[in-house]
């Protein structure tokens, strides 16, 4: 298994050129693209971790899974998809053209219209504390902090997002008045400090039908798991989600952080850190690598 991973991780550097780190946020943009971690949690205990996997990076729209699961768990299927659909967009992921020309409503959880108006159903019910102390546990991961100069960096930049939420609010998507605190709790969520491990642990969590790898306690409603692994296997990676799901075909989230969550049905949860994207917001080492890694361990869906 090491061997392997070595290898995806050297074919995967092969591409870090190739791409860039998000500019549109400073902060994210200071950070050094060469960096490149994977590790890997299979459901039979193992772990194995190459590269920088154990490098601090900000969750970004990979917390998008976890507000999802939350709003699913406490508000239920029907009230999140009452406004919020499931379909691909098709669009990038900050896009508001559809939301304000074709469709009424934002096209799935995955994207910022999308997760801004589930925000906006959380605020009211559970704290940002409550958030934390939840990702920390389905991260299996203590140290997850706030990064205050993500956060700090992306507020002073929020315009786009800012477009969005009032737009959802002309629409009566979210509730009159609660935009900067939906706002507020939607960029704090993207702020998370995680690891490439963390998000491995979060994998296996999520592979296991929301049981916790170790102690057996049920993390997350099997259902809600199961809306939730559908909705990255279609939606997760951006527009290049059905490219994705062709080529490697492994349920996954990516954040603009370099981040890439990915769930092995079954088998295993993978985590990746690798900060230069590509031109749709994807690691673009981290798509490397995960090709890789379907292949060798044959872990597509439909394989
Ligand atoms: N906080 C970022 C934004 O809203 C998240 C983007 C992402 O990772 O897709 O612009």
């Amino acid at each position: 298994m090491r061997e392997i991973l070595e290898r995806a991780l050297g074919k995967g550097r092969e591409e870090v050129i190739y791409g860039e780190t998000a500019s549109y946020i400073p902060e994210l943009g200071r950070v050094d693209k060469n960096q490149l971690g994977v590790c890997i949690y299979t459901s039979d205990g193992k772990k194995e971790a190459v590269g920088d996997y154990d490098v601090r990076f900000t969750i970004q729209s990979i917390s998008k899974v976890i507000t999802l699961a939350v709003a699913l768990e406490r508000c239920g299927f029907y009230k999140v998809f009452e406004k919020v659909g499931m379909e691909p967009s098709g669009d990038a992921f900050n896009s508001l053209i559809k939301l304000d020309l074709s469709n009424n409503y934002p096209y799935n959880p995955m994207i910022n219209s999308g997760a801004i108006a589930i925000a906006s159903y959380l605020t009211p019910i559970i704290s940002f504390k409550k958030m934390l102390q939840i990702t920390r546990r389905l991260c299996m991961d203590d140290d997850i902090t706030l990064n205050t100069d993500v956060y700090l960096s992306e507020m002073n930049h929020i315009s786009r997002n800012k477009a969005i939420a009032y737009l959802l609010e002309s629409k009566g998507i979210i509730a009159s008045g609660s935009v900067q605190e939906s706002l507020d709790f939607y960029v704090r969520m993207c702020s998370l400090n995680v690891t490439a491990e963390s998000l491995a642990n979060f994998g296996l969590v999520l592979a296991r039908g929301g049981i916790h790898p170790e102690t057996g306690e049920q993390l997350l409603e099997e259902d809600v798991v199961q809306v939730v692994k559908t909705i990255m296997l279609t939606c997760g990676m951006y527009d290049g989600s059905g490219e994705f799901a062709v080529h490697v075909g492994v349920p996954s989230k990516s954040g603009v952080g370099g981040g890439i969550l990915s769930v092995a049905d079954k088998k295993m949860g993978i985590g990746i850190f690798g900060p230069s994207l590509d031109a749709k917001g994807n690691s673009i080492a981290g798509r490397s690598i995960l090709r890789t890694l379907s292949k060798e361990l044959n872990l597509h869906i439909f394989a």
